[in-house]
């Protein structure tokens, strides 16, 4: 059974959750591929050829790709699909963006965010914003499957798979017209070690940048929001944590005046160590908090960065 890993990059470098999406790919089957689409990514390839269990990589490159068009992604991938039993990508947006389509094209069911590999066609992943756990089989001949990076653990690197080009795909009606990313020197949300969030309690786009940001930055951490700080316009879009939001799995996640509803809680409850400012004893939130201190934020983040030094 061979199966292909799609690789999370930024044309110049390959993240982590490629990595940790190889060991699950391992779990399913000894042979595995990883592709890199981008654009000017060969840097990226020759990183996925030293991780380790990987056969070989192939490298597909097209302006629409270095983009992440996701309609020519699933083009490139279902172009490959012919020699492959199953496709794991890493659950990031781009990935929960562009699975969807190439399921839709196979005519398979995607089975989305796996938390674990029981078999080749057997799957564990989350429902009820992550409540409980459904173990779902498959008898699809050809499985796209996403995998949530946070779940496993990343494969090393001590490999030395050969590199060779791949087609791009293309598609109708879809093409590249303009981006505007957003600049940070932050770690990234869902890579980061350490993750400060906060909530609705902030009151302000201003509120929210004297408080959590200073805090963020002392730490060296990326910032996070609930959904109620994002719609009420606090944060941006891609800070939110949660089930309709990124799943975090930091080492250290600060919850700044954030109850702790279910739903984002499924984004950040698998975080090792769990901290929470909240002026309400009974908030949710202390419920998974490993230190909870029951306070007003406008006392203890302060006393928080005195502290920091
Ligand atoms: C389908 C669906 C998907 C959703 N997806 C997400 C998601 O991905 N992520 C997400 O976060 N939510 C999501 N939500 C929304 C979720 O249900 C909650 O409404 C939201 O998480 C609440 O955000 P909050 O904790 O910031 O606000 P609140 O629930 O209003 O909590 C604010 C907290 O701040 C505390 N507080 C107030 N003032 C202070 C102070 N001065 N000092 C200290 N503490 C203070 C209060 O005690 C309170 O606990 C979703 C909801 C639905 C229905």
């Amino acid at each position: 059974m061979a199966v292909l890993v799609v690789a999370d990059n930024d044309n110049a470098h390959l993240r982590d959750t490629t990595h940790k999406t190889v060991t699950a790919a391992l779990a399913v089957s000894g042979d595995v591929d990883v592709l890199v689409m981008g654009e000017g990514a060969k840097a990226v390839a020759d990183a996925a050829a030293k991780i380790d269990g990987v056969r070989k990589v192939l490298l597909a490159e097209s302006a629409d790709l270095g983009h992440g068009v996701a309609e020519v992604q699933a083009a490139t991938v279902e172009g490959l699909m012919g020699g492959y039993d199953a496709v794991l990508i890493p659950a990031t947006s781009g990935g929960k963006n562009y699975a969807p389509r190439i399921a839709a094209h196979l005519d398979v069911a995607p089975i989305s965010e796996i938390v674990e590999v029981v078999d080749a066609d057997t799957f564990v992943r989350p429902i009820y914003a992550g409540n409980a756990l459904e173990t779902i089989k498959s008898s699809d001949a050809k499985k796209v499957i996403t995998v949530r990076p946070t779940a496993f653990k990343a494969a090393g690197e001590g490999g030395s798979a050969s590199v060779e080009s791949a087609t791009a795909g293309t598609a109708n009606g879809a093409r590249f017209v303009s981006e505007e990313m957003v600049k940070s020197d932050r770690p990234e949300l869902t890579a980061a070690k350490i993750v400060v969030s906060g909530g609705r309690a902030m009151g302000s786009a201003e509120e929210f940048q004297a408080v959590i940001e200073p805090l963020a930055d002392k730490l060296g951490a990326a910032v996070g929001a609930s959904r109620a700080a994002v719609d009420a316009g606090y944060a941006p879009n891609d800070y939110q944590v949660g089930q309709t939001g990124k799943v975090v799995a930091p080492s250290l996640y600060i919850a700044i005046g954030i109850s702790g509803a279910i739903q984002h809680l499924a984004g950040m409850k698998d975080s090792k160590v769990i901290v929470a400012i909240n002026k309400d004893a009974d908030a949710p939130i202390f419920q998974v908090a490993d230190y909870g201190i029951v306070g007003d934020y406008k006392t203890v983040v302060p006393e928080l960065m005195a502290a920091l030094g």
